[in-house]
C-alpha cells in the first residue's frame, strides 16, 4: 500500500485537504463567470458527477459581481481563480472558499500582502498556483528565458523543475513571513516529466497540501493519458491531496469528463472508489461464440454512466479467468457455453442467462444493490 506524504491539514470550506483526508477531485468551469446562470448550471452538473471543489475564473469586475449569486445556488466549495489583478481577489473573498493566485502574474509582494490580508479576514486558504508558462520574470531569466519582442521566451528545452519550485518556495516564504499558513500549492506544467519532477522536489521541501495536475494537457484523449501518467505517478509516490484533470473543452459533458477521469485515476490506484467500475477481459479466440464481452461491458457502462456510488462489475468472455475475476467483483458475468452465469460476491446468482439479456440483467442487479435490496 502507498504511504501518503504527511501534509498539514488546510480547510477549504467544509472540506479539508491534507491531514490524511481523502484526495479531493476538483474541476473548473469553462463558462463566462459573469454569466451566473450558465456557471451555476455547469457547477451543479459537475457536482452531480461527484466534483468536490470547483474553481471559477474571476477575470473581470462583472465576474466578481456574479459570485454572490453563484455562491447562493451551489453546494460545493467555490474557488476564485485570479490572474493579473489582485483587486479581484479582494472583491471575491467574501463569496468563495479559497483563492488561487498565480504568483507569476499577480505582481509585487505588496499585492500578495493585500490578498493575504483579505484571506485572513475571511479565514480563506490560498493556493499558490505556479505555472510553467508564467513564471516570475527574474526566476524565468535566471533559468534561461530570453527576451524577445517584449516577451520572455522559455529556454529551448523548457524551464527546469527547479524554476517552478523556486517560485513556489519564494511565495510560501512571503506568506509565512506574514504568519499565513493556510497554503495549498501547485507547480503545474504541460510537460509530464517536468510536472512530476517539480512536485517531487516540492513535496520534499514543505508539508503543505499539494494540488496535482498537468496543465494545458489538451483535448480529452491526450489529457486523459497525460493526467493519468503525471498525476498517477505522483499519487503512487504518496504525493497529492487534491487533483484536477484539465481537458480543453467548453461543454459541460466534457467538463464532467474531468471529474470522472480524476476519480478513475484514484480508483485505479485504490485511493477512492467511484461509480460502476466495469472490469472486462480483452477477449480472444476463446471467447464463447455469441458472447460479446466488449458490447456487454459498454452497455453496462452506458446504463450506469451517471452513477457515482461505487460498485465493481466483471465481464469475462469464457471460463478461463471468469470464476477468479467474478469472485472479486460485486457482480461477475462469465460466458459459459451458450448462456452466461452471473455471480454476486463470488456466489452464483443466476445461470442460463441468454447472452442478449446479460447487460439488462446486470443493470437490474446494480439498481437493486444500490437501492439496498441486497440482491
Ligand atoms: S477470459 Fe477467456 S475470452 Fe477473455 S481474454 Fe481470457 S481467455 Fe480470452
Amino acid at each position: 500500500m502507498t504511504i501518503r506524504r504527511a501534509a498539514r491539514e488546510v480547510p477549504v470550506g467544509p472540506l479539508a485537504l491534507g491531514g490524511g483526508n481523502p484526495i479531493r477531485v476538483q474541476s473548473m468551469t469553462a463558462t463566462d463567470t459573469a454569466d451566473a446562470a450558465a456557471t451555476i448550471d455547469q457547477i451543479n452538473a459537475l457536482a452531480e458527477a461527484g466534483c468536490e471543489i470547483v474553481r471559477v475564473s474571476v477575470n473581470t469586475a462583472k465576474a466578481a459581481a456574479a459570485l454572490p449569486e453563484i455562491r447562493r445556488r451551489i453546494a460545493i466549495p467555490l474557488v476564485a481563480d485570479i490572474h493579473f489583478n489582485h483587486k479581484l481577489a479582494i472583491e471575491a473573498a467574501p463569496y468563495v472558499d479559497k483563492i488561487r493566485i498565480n504568483p507569476g502574474n499577480i505582481g509585487d509582494e505588496n499585492r500578495i500582502r493585500a490578498v493575504i490580508a483579505r484571506a485572513n479576514e475571511f479565514d480563506l486558504p490560498v493556493r499558490v498556483g505556479v505555472n510553467g508558462g508564467s513564471l516570475e520574470r527574474d526566476i524565468a531569466i535566471k533559468h534561461g528565458a530570453r527576451a524577445a519582442e517584449n516577451m520572455l521566451m522559455p529556454p529551448e528545452h523548457g524551464f527546469p523543475a527547479e524554476a517552478l519550485v523556486e517560485s513556489a518556495l519564494r511565495n510560501i516564504e512571503i506568506l509565512e513571513r506574514m504568519g499565513f499558513a493556510r497554503i495549498i500549492i501547485s507547480v503545474k506544467s504541460s510537460s509530464v516529466p517536468l510536472t512530476v519532477r517539480a512536485y517531487r522536489l516540492l513535496a520534499a521541501a514543505c508539508d503543505y497540501p499539494l494540488h496535482l495536475g498537468v496543465t494545458e494537457a489538451g483535448t480529452k484523449d491526450n489529457s486523459n493519458i497525460k493526467s493519468s501518467i503525471g498525476i498517477g505517478a505522483l499519487l503512487l509516490d504518496g504525493i497529492g491531496d487534491t487533483l484536477r484533470v484539465s481537458i480543453a473543452a467548453r461543454d459541460t459533458a466534457d467538463k464532467i469528463g474531468e471529474v470522472r477521469t480524476g476519480f478513475k485515476i484514484l480508483q485505479a490506484l485504490g485511493l477512492r472508489r467511484y461509480g460502476v467500475e466495469v472490469v472486462a477481459c480483452p477477449t480472444c479466440g476463446r471467447e464463447d461464440p455469441g458472447f460479446d464481452t466488449a458490447r456487454i461491458a459498454l452497455d453496462i457502462e452506458q446504463m450506469t454512466a451517471r452513477e457515482t456510488r461505487p460498485l465493481r462489475v466483471a465481464v469475462m468472455g469464457c471460463c478461463v479467468n471468469g470464476p477468479g475475476e467474478a469472485a472479486e467483483a460485486d457482480i461477475g458475468v462469465m460466458a459459459s457455453g451458450k448462456t452466461a452465469r452471473i455471480f454476486r460476491k463470488g456466489k452464483v446468482a443466476a445461470t442460463l442467462v441468454p447472452f442478449g439479456e446479460v447487460a439488462q440483467h446486470v443493470n437490474q442487479m446494480i439498481e437493486s444493490i444500490l437501492k439496498g435490496d441486497g440482491c
